[in-house]
């Protein structure tokens, strides 16, 4: 079995640390942060999670919150006229589960039973390369599972595989109580040429069935530019206000939403990236990067976290097959390109359809997903398994016949100069 150093104490790092310790490696975890930093820190981020990551967490039996927290359901998704009026909506009809719960209470609590299990956990402010270096000699293999902090630039940008080289969005989060009424589903609203105000529910670090509000505003646009110096409180009457201009009549649910605590909304930008997998560090070690730190999603199709689920997964499975052979940096590449292959790609190319306005052909298919209960489903279930999207959802030489093997009527591919199904 290998002695296996993961550095980062997110999503990725800790859900690979528990596959690991299964599988009989030696697993030692860095963090910059102790458990109860983590607990009382800032939110860093929203991680609402699908069926398929989720199941993958529950076999390793960490989804402990189950119990106590309301679960998603399904997502509606709704695109907004620029009067503010609905232009079309899309329900789908079965609404497949989904769950949210505060980074800061999982990842804290997991890295508590992540040592219960019997790994080795340092908290050590790894601040440079150099102290990388120095700290991980004589690990068979070590993982660089930081996020899109600075250890991120270890991996050179793959300008092939990154869909932009700018923020599309400046993103605003906030967790909220007393959303009225508690519904279950998640709302992503789309303002075109303005950006998106999606809310999910979320299970909270305060033990409260809450909302996570994401706005994702154009830059220049009116959801974007709010001032630097709001808190969090003054943020969220200024989002409010403004939502209520561009959407008005619609926001009856956040009229009493609160802010949970001080330190939960966060504001910042995120260029989607993707990242060349390997670095050799000044000894000659080479290292594989892992979640965040080499595949970067804005957050508005809600890939990021899950992808960075399924890639722990695969490397799992690729480490356990290959225990007891040296793991080299061509190892790591291949282990890299076949996810990204697999997965990868596909999740990288929701999050950039989504942010990008849509071409003629997938107007017409959320044209259909409001008329055809089956291209809806197809739809919102490509946000949950983004592989299901392609390719008829971004080659149009594939979207006629996939939306007429659903039964959308010829005259509305026609309209949008459309080929039907062959037969
Ligand atoms: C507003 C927002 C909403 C989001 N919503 C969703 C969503 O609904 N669904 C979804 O799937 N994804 C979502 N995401 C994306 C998701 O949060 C990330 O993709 C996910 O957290 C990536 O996990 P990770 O482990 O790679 O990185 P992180 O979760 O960022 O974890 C990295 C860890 O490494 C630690 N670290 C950093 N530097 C060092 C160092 N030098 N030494 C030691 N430790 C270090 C950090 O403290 C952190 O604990 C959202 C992101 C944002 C910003």
């Amino acid at each position: 079995m290998a002695n296996i150093a993961i550095v980062g104490a997110g999503q990725a790092g800790l859900f690979l640390g528990f596959g690991l310790l299964e599988d009989g490696h030696e697993v030692t975890l860095f963090s910059d942060q102790t458990h109860d930093a983590i607990l009382n820190g800032r939110v860093p981020s929203g991680m609402g999670l699908f069926e398929d990551a989720v199941k993958k967490e529950a076999a390793l039996g960490l989804t402990f919150w189950e119990e106590v927290m309301t679960l998603g359901e399904g997502a509606v998704l709704q695109m907004i006229n620029p009067d503010g009026s609905v232009w079309l909506q899309i329900t789908p009809p079965v609404p497949r589960p989904h769950r949210g719960v505060d980074q800061r209470l999982k990842n804290s609590r997991w890295m508590q039973e992540l040592e219960r299990r019997g790994a080795t956990v340092r908290i050590v402010p790894l601040a440079s390369p150099g102290d990388l270096d120095a700290q991980v000699a004589g690990f068979d293999l070590v993982l660089v599972a930081t996020g899109k902090g600075p250890f991120s630039q270890l991996f050179a940008r793959d300008p092939q595989r990154s869909p932009f080289d700018r923020p599309p969005r400046h993103i605003i989060g906030l967790h909220v109580k007393n959303f009225r009424p508690e519904v279950r589903t998640g709302t992503i609203r789309l303002l075109p040429g303005v950006g998106e105000f999606v809310h999910t529910p979320f299970y909270s670090r305060e033990n409260l069935q809450g909302r996570f509000l994401l706005i994702e505003g154009i830059p220049g646009g009116p959801l974007d530019g709010f001032p630097r110096e709001l808190s969090g409180r003054e943020l969220l009457e200024a989002v409010q206000q403004t939502l209520r201009a561009l959407i008005p009549g619609q926001l009856e649910d956040l009229k009493e939403a609160e802010l949970i605590s001080e330190q939960c909304w966060l504001r910042g930008s995120i260029t989607p990236t993707v990242r060349h997998p390997v670095s050799r560090l000044a000894s000659g070690r080479s290292v594989l990067g892992l979640g965040d730190a080499v595949t970067a999603h804005d957050p508005l199709a809600a890939q990021g976290g899950n992808n960075a689920t399924h890639m722990a997964d695969f490397y799992r499975s690729r480490i356990r097959e290959h225990t007891g052979r040296t793991f080299t940096a061509e190892w790591m590449q291949q282990t890299f390109d076949d996810f990204w292959h697999a997965y990868g790609q596909y999740a990288m190319g929701v999050t950039a359809g989504l942010l990008m306005p849509p071409a003629p052909h997938q107007q017409a298919v959320l044209a259909s997903a409001h008329q055809v209960p089956a291209v809806a489903a197809a739809l919102i279930d490509g946000l949950f398994d983004p592989r299901t999207l392609f390719p008829w959802f971004v080659d149009p030489a594939f979207t006629g016949e996939f939306l007429s093997s659903r039964g959308v009527p010829l005259a509305l591919l026609e309209q949008f100069q459309l080929a039907p199904h062959p037969s």
